[in-house]
């Protein structure tokens, strides 16, 4: 882990492109809220197909505009290379230099693959266009993709998505923190040399949490399922025990040297900064 450390360890915060008016009014309102906390970027999602490309462009810019460092995310899956460099050619114009370059999920009954495979490919095809305009983060999995052949072929693809010129990684979410170290330990011994940042999914809703957790693979440890199950429908106490649960997490990762933390906001502020408030940590 001690390749890892970073001092001081770095924060983002992600977001995803609203749906309606109030949804952006909110999202402005979140942000203001966590931007208190300097984050080093705000990244905003990307639905694979394109399907959030206006959405996301427009919030991408907006937050650009305020100040903010922002990193947009982009899914390959589904798309051309002309779609893509369309894109990239928007966010170079306005000054962005941080993309995430995910390979995303096509939406069911979208079947067109695309000219891309897999992120790695997005990856290569953004240095071959933009040298080393952009900094760009990948996706890592210390608990391996759902549609991996096998953990070592996973990190096979983690290991071709930095050779094809990834700056850094940002991980799924994970409440186990032997995952991640071991997943470090492995980049370690392969010589990547790489900041890996966990991914930090506060708990607010129990189903949703269950709901996501079954789509990208990330496991909720028993011992939790069952207290969060036991609270029913008693939101504060899902909540509260949620609190407890994910800033242990974090203070556990961070005394073992992760070099930051990016939270899944889910677009609220009020978790991510709870937890914040409990790290004791301090904007730099
Ligand atoms: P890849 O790295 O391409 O891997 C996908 C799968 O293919 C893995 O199982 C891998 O092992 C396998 N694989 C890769 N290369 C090969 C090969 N050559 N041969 C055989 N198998 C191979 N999704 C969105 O749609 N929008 C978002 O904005 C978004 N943001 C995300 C942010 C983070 C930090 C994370 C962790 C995930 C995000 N996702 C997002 C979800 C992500 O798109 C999905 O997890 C998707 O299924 C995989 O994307 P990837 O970039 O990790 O794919």
């Amino acid at each position: 882990m001690e390749s890892q450390k970073k001092f001081p360890p770095t924060f983002s915060f992600e977001l995803f492109p609203p749906q309606t008016p109030e949804g952006v009014e909110k999202l402005r309102l979140t942000r203001q809220q966590l931007a208190r906390f300097n984050p080093k970027f705000f990244s905003v999602t990307f639905g694979a197909g394109g399907s959030t490309r206006e959405r996301t462009l427009e919030t991408v810019l907006e937050i650009q505009a305020e100040g903010h460092v922002v990193a947009p995310h982009l899914s390959c899956i589904g798309s051309t290379q002309q779609n893509i460099r369309a894109i990239l050619e928007k966010y170079y114009e306005a000054g962005i230099r941080h993309i995430v370059a995910l390979r995303g999920d096509l939406p069911s009954g979208m079947a067109q693959a695309g000219e891309f495979r897999y992120a790695s490919e997005l990856v290569a095809f953004i240095r071959q266009e933009y040298g080393s305009s952009f900094h760009i983060e990948v996706a890592a999995y210390p608990e391996y993709h759902p549609q991996a052949r096998s953990a070592q072929a996973d990190f096979d693809n983690f290991k071709r998505k930095i050779e094809t010129g990834a700056s850094s990684a940002i991980t799924q979410y994970f409440y186990n923190a032997d995952a991640y170290f071991h997943f470090v330990e492995l980049c370690e011994s392969a010589g990547l040399n790489i900041p890996v940042v966990p991914g930090i999914m506060p708990i607010n809703k129990f189903s949703q949490l269950v709901r996501f957790s079954d789509t990208c693979g990330a496991e909720i440890p028993r011992w939790i399922r069952k207290k969060l199950e036991s609270y029913g429908d008693d939101s504060e106490s899902i909540q509260a025990f949620g609190l407890d649960v994910v800033t242990g997490l974090c203070e556990q990762l961070l005394q073992a040297g992760a070099p930051g933390l990016h939270f899944y906001t889910l677009n609220s502020a009020n978790l991510t900064s709870a937890i914040w408030q409990r790290l004791n940590l301090h904007a730099h």
